[in-house]
């Protein structure tokens, strides 16, 4: 990865405490919810099983009667021992139906311990569907983190991208947004006299945008690693290193580090102060709160760093991976903090119980037995489907963790305590 300017200030970093666990997170085939919203050509085909179904159908399903653009193709028993696993007629029925411009198609965990020949089965899907392209996604539970599957999907994209000459110097955002969020990175990038050539992923594929050694790749989330990495080694791009677009703070160190690339020194302190001004009454509900965050969806260290700057006290701040390099301003953001990578979770919820936080950020399976027992709970899949980048995101961002606390303070206000098991106190 080549990272730029290369002359960045050596300033302390949080420590980073490594425990033993394996990912709590939610399945990496649930990227299809926000993905093929984003992607308006797409289609997402999952080889799972009874399970993997379930799971979407559960998470997704709201969307099901929008003839959505996912489905899954059912290994049976008796597809693991055949020689191959035959979904010829499943994709010609997409393709008659939905007329997508792209597959995706995503394994899960049996076929990946069945150690099933996925990319020879999209090979030979290739040959017969020649003007719809069909990408081996590995999106299985067992490796990815639900956001850390967008990261393989993007990583697919590459090839779609047209090769930007030498001197076509330009931004590439990467990491998927929804269309609000989209426009307004591009219009500030613009407004501040930097040019975007797009993003990636982009909302059909023939508007992906040229990547060449001359591209500023600027990632939007912490969980594009592997996809930016790829690109920089086979195009040549530079990456920009920074916080992420996330809070106030972070768009603006975001857009003054980005500025730089273009020999540009701009000064965005008046324009941070004034989106902290319009957001006080939401941030005076943080101020002074003690936070615990357990940690699954990779967008922990951000969300941190911005909820220090609200003023609340963070007491851990868990996350399934942390890779020093391309999180090392965020970690310098958060010097101080106690910061855990795969954290244990019966320690933690020994932890929550002893330490009572105010507000806990959490998947969902430990969110509500901690409501049950009086503690206040953020869901972090929620951050997820959130338009949170950028200076309009930080509204909502804010917003999620300020609802949260007041409506624990509005049930303290009715009493609820009184039907806890042994009436037992916050
Ligand atoms: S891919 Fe694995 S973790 Fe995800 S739903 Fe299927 S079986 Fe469960």
């Amino acid at each position: 990865m080549t990272i730029a300017p290369d002359t960045l200030p050596e300033i302390p970093e949080a420590e980073v405490l490594r425990e033993d666990n394996g990912y709590h997170a939610f399945c990496g085939l649930t990227c299809t919810g926000w993905l093929y919203q984003k992607m308006k050509d797409s289609f997402f085909l999952i080889l799972g099983t009874h399970t993997c179904a379930h799971l979407m159908q559960n998470a997704l399903g709201v969307m099901i009667f929008a003839k959505p653009r996912f489905g899954v193709a059912m290994v049976e028993e008796g597809d693991l021992s055949a020689p191959q696993i035959d979904i010829t007629d499943i994709v010609k029925n997409i393709v008659e139906e939905h007329n997508p411009s792209i597959i995706f198609l995503l394994n899960s965990c049996t076929p990946e311990i069945m150690k099933v020949d996925f990319e020879s089965m999209a090979r030979r899907l290739n040959q017969q569907f020649n003007n719809v392209p069909v990408l081996p996604v590995r999106a299985d539970g067992l490796e990815y983190t639900m956001t850390q599957s967008e990261d393989c999907v993007i990583e697919s994209l590459l090839q779609f991208c047209p090769v930007a000459p030498a001197g076509d110097k330009r931004i590439v955002f990467m990491g998927a947004v929804n269309d609000v969020n989209t426009t307004d990175l591009k219009r500030e990038a613009e407004k501040l006299g930097l040019p975007v050539a797009g993003f990636v992923p982009a909302n059909t594929i023939g508007e992906l945008p040229a990547i060449g050694p001359d591209t500023i790749l600027a990632p939007l989330h912490p969980y594009v690693a592997k996809s930016i990495t790829q690109f920089s080694r086979l195009r040549g791009a530079k990456v920009l290193q920074s916080q992420f677009p996330i809070g106030p703070d972070g768009t603006r160190v975001f857009f003054e580090d980005l500025a730089r690339h273009f020999g540009k020194e701009i000064n965005l302190a008046e324009r941070e102060a004034e989106i902290w001004r319009n957001l006080e009454s939401k941030v005076s509900a943080i101020r002074g709160k003690r936070i615990f965050i357990t940690g699954d969806n990779m967008l922990e260290l951000p969300i941190a760093r911005f909820l220090r700057k609200c003023g609340a006290e963070l007491i851990e701040v868990g996350t399934p991976y942390v890779n020093r390099k391309f999180h090392k301003r965020e970690l310098q953001a958060l010097n101080g903090l106690r910061v855990v990578e795969m954290p244990n979770m019966h320690r933690q919820i020994r932890d929550i119980r002893e330490l009572k936080p105010d507000l806990v950020v959490t998947n969902f399976w430990e969110a509500n037995p901690f409501e049950a027992e009086g503690i206040a709970t953020k869901w972090s899949t929620e951050i997820i489907f959130t338009p949170i980048y950028g200076f309009t995101g930080a509204s909502d961002l804010a917003n999620l963790f300020a609802r949260a606390l007041n409506r624990h303070r509005k049930l303290d206000v009715l009493d609820w305590k009184e039907f806890l098991p042994n009436n037992q106190e916050n």
